[in-house]
């Protein structure tokens, strides 16, 4: 999907691909700015949905017959290849339902197992909901203690934050990849080398991460690191947790029922070996197999491509916004990824993100499930917009000119 003579990244083409950038909103071009929320998806994911129910389809793990056989065979290939897609072993790819169930699976199994009174939990101001609220509650059960990193939204994130609150008692860092709010992104490796220093395990929450580069979890050296499907051009329904396999083979279940066990008596039930210990019941077998489609359709553009796009593309929103007086851009670190978090002097960001629909542009508003961190800095709401692979200029011209718009409805022009 690179031009063949150029080698330059084929916008145009890979435009083509999506669908759902063709729908007419309110009788305009659809500016998407909404990615960081939900991907939209190529053609070749929602093709091989319709594939494999029409063609493909039984239950995994359990049956005999030739259907059965085929979707078990392309449900494992599918862990396959996210296991390549992050460099990690196989039996390190458990399949859940999103990234919220990734991080409930750890703090359940993991949190309930090892975290005890007055142990310590690092994370960060910069939390989704996701990764902060399942913490919150593991730690009111089990009187753990959470410290949570502040750092200033305007710069890199600085490493010096965190190392000042660990201690010996530290048991759990966690944190993004990329802030969704303000973009920052995380030193992974670092933090992750911290970790090591007192023992302390690392989960990252990948799910703004993994869409936008490359990542290597062996070479990042965190011990879990989760992501969801419909974030990266794949369905719903789908997420993905790595474990590393020395933890995950000593912890618990989370969820008990079919296909996770070894043997099953009245008194008594050994569980079977991970992944498939910490996926009970029927899996979301057709949202697994898609995710493995919409990774190799990343592949074939390549990450590093896309990274190179999204930079350019994002960088331009920035200063198309920049250029817009009363505009104020919410998080101006320069290591930024896939989002652009701004308020409006005149207006409340729902009420600019009412009106920029109305111009066929999709971006987001309100606290973005970050409250903590907007309430740290003082504010009640952003502006999100958002990029993905597929996003250009257009996008952020369009964005541009319908922010006019809510200038002048406002008075404020
Ligand atoms: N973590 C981050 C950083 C996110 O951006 C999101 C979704 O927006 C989540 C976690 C939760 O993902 P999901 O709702 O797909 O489980």
């Amino acid at each position: 999907m690179l031009n063949e003579n150029t080698n330059s990244y084929n916008i145009e083409f890979i435009r083509s691909q999506f669908p759902a950038l063709n729908v007419r909103v309110w009788n305009k071009r659809l500016s998407y700015l909404d990615s960081a929320a939900s991907m939209q998806k190529p053609k070749v994911v929602l093709d091989n949905i319709q594939e494999n129910y029409s063609s493909s389809y039984s239950n995994v793990h359990r049956g005999l017959h030739y259907l059965s056989e085929k979707a078990t065979e392309s449900y494992e290939n599918s862990r396959i290849k996210v296991a390549n897609f992050i460099n990690a072993n196989e039996n390190e790819i458990i399949f859940t339902s999103g990234a919220t169930a990734a991080i409930n699976l750890v703090a359940y199994s993991w949190g309930n197992q090892n975290l005890n009174k007055n142990d310590e939990i690092i994370l960060t101001i910069a939390e989704h909901h996701a990764n902060f609220v399942p913490w919150q509650y593991i730690a009111k059960s089990k009187g753990a203690k959470i410290k949570v990193v502040h750092y200033n939204p305007d710069e890199d994130f600085d490493l010096s934050k965190i190392k000042g609150l660990i201690t010996n008692k530290t048991k759990l860092i966690t944190f993004p990849h990329v802030s969704n709010v303000l973009g920052t992104v995380f030193p992974v490796k670092e933090i992750c080398s911290l970790a090591k220093q007192v023992g302390a395990v690392t989960l990252v929450d990948g799910c703004q991460g993994a869409i936008h580069f490359k990542v290597d979890v062996k070479e990042l050296g965190c011990d879990f690191y989760c992501f969801s499907g419909h974030k990266l051009y794949g369905p719903t329904g789908i997420g993905v947790l790595y474990g590393s396999i020395n933890l995950t083979s000593a912890m618990p279940p989370f969820m008990c029922g079919g296909d996770m066990i070894d043997v099953v008596k009245i008194n008594e039930t050994t569980y079977a070996d991970p992944p498939l210990r910490f996926e009970a019941g029927t899996p979301p077998i057709v949202q697994a197999i898609a995710l493995g489609k919409a990774i190799d359709w990343v592949n074939e553009i390549g990450l590093e491509n896309i990274e190179k796009h999204e930079k350019k593309v994002l960088s331009y929103g920035i200063d198309k916004l920049n250029s817009i007086k009363g505009v104020k851009i919410f998080g101006k670190n320069k290591n930024k990824a896939g989002v652009i978090s701004f308020t409006m002097d005149c207006a409340h960001a729902h009420d600019i993100a009412t009106i920029v629909d109305r111009e066929g542009v999709a971006v987001r508003a309100g606290h973005h499930c970050a409250q903590p961190l907007l309430d740290a800095f003082n504010i009640v709401s952003t502006t999100r917009a958002s990029v993905g692979a597929y996003s250009d200029f257009d996008d952020f011209d369009q964005l541009a000119n319908a922010l006019t718009k809510v200038k002048k409805i406002f008075g404020a022009l």
